[in-house]
Formats: C-alpha cells, sequence, structure tokens
C-alpha cells in the first residue's frame, strides 16, 4: 500500500492510494495541471487512475473532479447525497463515471476493501474512509466537527491515519473570520482544532493506531509547528510521545509518499 496526502488544507485537498490493484484519489480539490505537477513530485501521474473517492461536495474537496473525470475517464464515487449537491461547477461527468456508494457500507474496488464512514461536517453526507489490503489498514478522517466512539472505532488499528488538526482555538477566535464562520468553524459540524486532535489520537493510541498525519491545516488560525507541538504535548502527557509517529502534511505539496 502506497499513499502520499499530495496538497492538505482550505486551498485544495488530494490523496493519493495504491493498493489491491487500483491507483485512486481520495477528493481532487484543484486544477488538472496542479495535480500533475503534485504527482510528478514523487514520480507519479493521472494516466491510469482507477477512481476518485470524494468525502464531501465542499470545493476545496472537488473543484477538479469535473476536469480530471471529463480528461481521463475517471470513475468518481460519492454519497448520493453528495452528487445532488456537488457544484454546478464542475460541470458535467460522464454517466458511465457516476458512482453512487452507501455511506458505512464497504464495497471493493479490485481487491481493495473500501469503507466510507459517516463524519459530523456542514456538508451533505460527509464520510472519512478507511483502506484495507493485505492486512493493512490506512484512514483518512478530516472536515470533522468532533469525533464520535463510532468513528474511532472505524479507524483503530490503521497502520497509518490522516487526521484533521485544522486550527487553534486561540488564533481563531482572536483572527480576522467574520463572527459566523467563526461559529461554524468551532461547531461540533465545523473542523477539528489542534487539541481536540491530540485527544483523538490519545484514543487512538489505545486501539492499535501508532502513525499519524496531521491534515487540513487552516493558514490563517494554524501553523504546523503549533499544531505538531499541541499534538505532541498531549501525547507526552498520556505517556505516549515515544511510541506514536507524528508529522504534518503540507498545504502545498507531498509530505512524502508512505509505504505501509
Ligand atoms: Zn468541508
Ligand atoms: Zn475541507
Amino acid at each position: 500500500m502506497l499513499f502520499s496526502p499530495l496538497c492538505s488544507g482550505s486551498s485544495g485537498n488530494v490523496s493519493y492510494l495504491e493498493a489491491g490493484g487500483v491507483r485512486l484519489l481520495i477528493d481532487a480539490g484543484i486544477t488538472a495541471k496542479r495535480l500533475r505537477s503534485l504527482m510528478s513530485m514523487i514520480d507519479l501521474s493521472p494516466e491510469g487512475l482507477d477512481a476518485i473517492l470524494i468525502t464531501h461536495e465542499h470545493s476545496d474537496h472537488v473543484s477538479g473532479i469535473g476536469v480530471l473525470s471529463r480528461k481521463y475517464n475517471i470513475p468518481v464515487y460519492a454519497a448520493e447525497e453528495c452528487w445532488e449537491r456537488m457544484p454546478k461547477s464542475i460541470g458535467a461527468i460522464a454517466t458511465k463515471n457516476i458512482h453512487v456508494f452507501e455511506p458505512d457500507r464497504e464495497f471493493y474496488l479490485k481487491q481493495l476493501c473500501v469503507h466510507p464512514f459517516s463524519t459530523p461536517h456542514d456538508a451533505a453526507h460527509a464520510v472519512g474512509y478507511s483502506f484495507v489490503h493485505s492486512g493493512k489498514k490506512l484512514s483518512i478522517m478530516t472536515d470533522i466537527g468532533h469525533v464520535s466512539k463510532r468513528m474511532l472505532d472505524a479507524v483503530a488499528y490503521s497502520d497509518l491515519i490522516l487526521l484533521e488538526a485544522n486550527h487553534d482555538v486561540d488564533m481563531l477566535k482572536a483572527g480576522s473570520y467574520p463572527y459566523p464562520l467563526k461559529m461554524r468553524i468551532l461547531s461540533s459540524h465545523g473542523h477539528l482544532c489542534n487539541e481536540d486532535a491530540g485527544l483523538v489520537l490519545q484514543k487512538l493510541h489505545a486501539r492499535g493506531v501508532k502513525n499519524a498525519i496531521l491534515g487540513h491545516l487552516s493558514e490563517e488560525n494554524n501553523t504546523p509547528e503549533l499544531a505538531l507541538i499541541t499534538v505532541q504535548s498531549l501525547l507526552d502527557e498520556a505517556g505516549l510521545l515515544d511510541s506514536m509517529f507524528v508529522t504534518v502534511a503540507d498545504r502545498f505539496q507531498p509530505c512524502g509518499l508512505f509505504e505501509l
């Protein structure tokens, strides 16, 4: 299993996964040109991609899917409510490339088991994903207002997780965002803050998760250094720092190609 967060944040989200005979993207909130440039940084190209899996219809996750699907003939998978609320700006997608899955029900792409699980976010029907192949498990859980026990169970025993650490609460409260936007981000269906990401990783450590990438960092209300130190100090308080690898996904380029 190969995994790379190609870029992560409000200016565009795309991750690459290769496992079980399929090469796919999770979300594609960037242009086709930028995708090609990001993939080339880790010696990959968009030709022959088997699927794009969508988490939810916000433009930082879907703005590029129409062009990519048309240009490279890529099937796109999303929940029914997500398709219904998809921004018109993505344009038409060929009927044969429109695939609907049922959230909270596993399905297979060749040998890769895909588990889309419902997540709390202000979108039509947002999901996170767990992928399992050949005894390895990778999970993606961003754009989440909070984390329930059901979600912890969904990502338990992941060999690697991409977990949201969106903002520092004090920076957000003191920052320039309009009040309604601050309230939306802080709500239980908004985005996960650094402290909550640290607390989630404390719980996930007990569920066998030992490797994490922090992602979807806010440009205005967070820094990679602050996200990392906040999460690491919470792990340290729980005596878990030495047994948990944590790194931060870059907003604009791949933070590595991880082999599981
Ligand atoms: Zn979102
Ligand atoms: Zn987002």
